[in-house]
């Protein structure tokens, strides 16, 4: 067998082979690395590189909001040290073997996956190892700047059945001025992310009883459907009507239902009103 048939995937896929995504997966393994040097119990499960950066999950407890600045310190350290990483092909039962007597069950129960008698790859970094297919920077010094972003909750495989873990998000630039742009594009999505400024400006808020993404109207905001309603009739009216508005129109003049209704009602709660508006499509 060619040694790259016995590569084995340790999540999902490959890595993708652009080295943007190579870097931020191999900043993925520094991540693992770091938070066990920090929590040397943690269990490691996968950690793939995503739009935008990468993640690693974790079968530990939960991090704290102070996590974040320790786990950057350590990958900071681990990055410094240029470590090379090596890659290992070994036989099914090496690799098993290998992981179990480090406490990796996820990596096991992934090796036991893998069909007996084949080859399964690992990396290797300092004393972290992981199992991978690759590719990955050359060594941990081609790291150029990471950040740690947040945390969450996730499930082995997806599934709410299995265990819990703890999901560490956090990406990485060729250049410290490339993260810092990102950075800043973040903040300004947050500055001007839509619940945030209808809460600010006392627009408009949402309930989960009501309905995720249900806008309910307060006072001050409930003109803006209406001057949407408005300027959207002006728009398609007369020559410069679109398709999408004959159709509607054509549906009102045989008497049935326009293709779209609205529906609107009014509550009182704690002394002030919302307006509640719908659009419901008939198509
Ligand atoms: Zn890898």
């Amino acid at each position: 067998m060619k040694q790259d048939q016995a590569i084995r995937p340790r999540d999902k896929g490959d890595v993708p082979e652009d080295p943007l995504s190579r870097m931020r997966h191999s900043a993925s393994h520094v991540l693992a690395d770091a938070v066990k040097r920090l929590r040397p119990n943690a269990k490691v499960a996968i950690g793939p590189s995503i739009e935008n950066g990468f993640y690693y999950d974790f079968d530990t407890e939960p991090f704290a909001p102070e996590d974040i600045e320790r786990i950057e310190a350590e990958m900071r350290k681990i990055i410094a040290e240029n470590l090379p990483f090596a890659r290992h092909v070994v036989p099914r039962h090496e690799a098993l073997e290998r992981f179990r007597s480090r406490g990796e069950l996820y990596k096991v129960e992934i090796i036991e996956s893998i069909p007996e008698g084949e080859e399964v790859s690992y990396f290797q970094h300092g004393d972290f190892i992981d199992l991978c297919r690759g590719p990955h920077v050359e060594r941990t010094g081609d790291i150029k700047a990471v950040k740690v972003l947040s945390f969450a909750g996730a499930y082995w495989r997806g599934d709410e059945r299995n265990q819990q873990l703890q999901r560490v998000y956090g990406t990485a630039f060729p250049s410290k001025a490339e993260l810092d742009a990102y950075l800043a594009q973040i903040e300004e999505a947050k500055r001007r992310d839509h619940r945030t400024l209808g809460k600010q400006l006392d627009l408009f808020s949402f309930d989960d009883l009501v309905g995720p993404g249900f806008a309910l109207w307060h006072p001050k905001g409930a003109f803006v459907p209406t001057r949407s309603r408005t300027s959207s009739v002006a728009r398609t009216s007369g020559a410069g009507m679109t398709s999408s508005t004959r159709r509607t129109s054509r549906a009102s003049s045989c008497s049935k239902p326009p293709a779209t209704s609205r529906t609107t009602r009014t509550t009182s709660s704690a002394g002030w009103s919302w307006t509640v508006s719908a659009i419901s499509s008939n198509r």
